[in-house]
């Protein structure tokens, strides 16, 4: 099957770990540096071999550079849509943590504008629909944390549609995170979590307690009957990223993937790139991973899209025309 050609949602995309190459080597270029195609590749995607969760995050530095301008913000937002919207995504959420794009001077605000606007580039030119997640960092301040949440607050129905926290889910446990999501939920903001990503089925468990709508990777809940039923009951989505959870040894092969079992659970379950220039892949070849391993039946894909659409932080009448679409 041609899964470029199949409709699908992607709720897990981080901005910085889908790098447009070409704006990143014109960026290099603009500070006296050129590189080869094969250089730059060296630098912003994970050897096939990787092992080690430092080689995978050093892959986010150079972004890092070049995203501290409102130009170059709106440029790779609307890039990273446009990359979704050719192998047929009819809906991007798409996250990042505000706060790492300070560093020439930006302040919040302009940074989540410049965002929008370069997601409302793609939707005017291909009609891909999108939105903004906000990410908190597990590893800042509660202070700092409260004012990218209240930045989201304030831009949310303006591009952004939702929160999140990522981050060291092992040294920084779900625990610690009680005031910032009860804030959240004050505010009336949908959330999703960055939880199980890890060993630490227990910081899913915290997640849902704390009412996230979704949680990021998930898979650490595998064979905790009682979280996975929580999860199902509650209707939490579970954004699933399989290569990324490969390279970061959440798991060691992509045949012990519970993705079949969160479908059996009754789990709302969507698939997507986590970093995909990072990861150097697509979302089509994370349908196509799976599909080798799972063998996906019509309705299988069908309830991951409609289930990854429910769970979307969209409005009522983008889900309706998404709903469309499938
Ligand atoms: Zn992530």
């Amino acid at each position: 099957m041609d899964f470029t050609k199949l409709p699908k949602v992607e709720l897990h995309c981080h901005l910085d770990g889908g790098m447009d190459m070409d704006l990143v080597a014109e960026y290099l270029e603009s500070k006296g540096e050129k590189v080869s195609r094969e250089e730059l590749t060296g630098r912003l995607v994970v050897p096939a071999n990787c092992t080690s969760l430092a080689d995978y995050l050093k892959c986010f530095d150079l972004p890092c550079q070049v995203l501290q301008t409102k130009e170059n913000l709106r440029r790779q937002a609307y890039c990273l849509a446009k990359a979704d919207a050719l192998e047929g995504v009819t809906y991007l959420e798409t996250r990042f943590a505000p706060n790492f794009h300070k560093n020439e001077g930006l302040n919040l605000d302009e940074i989540l504008d410049a965002v929008a606007l370069g997601l409302e580039d793609a939707k005017k030119e291909f009609g891909i629909e999108s939105g903004i997640l906000v990410c908190a960092m597990r590893h800042m301040s509660l202070e700092d944390n409260l004012a990218v949440l209240k930045a989201a607050r304030e831009h949310l129905g303006s591009g952004v549609v939702g929160f999140d926290i990522a981050g060291d889910e092992a040294a920084f446990p779900m625990e610690m995170f009680t005031d910032l999501f009860h804030e959240a939920k004050r505010l009336e903001i949908p959330y999703t979590i960055h939880a199980g990503e890890c060993g630490r089925a227990e910081n899913v468990r915290g997640a849902i307690e704390l009412g996230t709508r979704r949680v990021g990777h998930g898979i650490a809940m595998d064979g905790h009957a009682d979280i996975m039923k929580m999860c199902a009951d509650k209707h939490v989505g579970v954004e699933m990223c399989p290569t990324s959870n490969l390279q970061t040894h959440a798991l060691e092969s992509l045949n012990d993937y519970p993705i079949r079992r969160y479908l059996d659970a009754g789990i709302p379950v969507s698939i997507n790139t986590d970093n995909r220039t990072v990861s150097g892949i697509s979302l089509s070849h994370e349908y196509q991973v799976l599909d080798d391993i799972f063998h996906f039946t019509d309705e299988d894909l069908r309830r991951i899209y409609r289930d990854s659409v429910d769970v979307a932080f969209a409005s009522d009448d983008v889900k309706e025309a998404l709903l469309r679409k499938f």
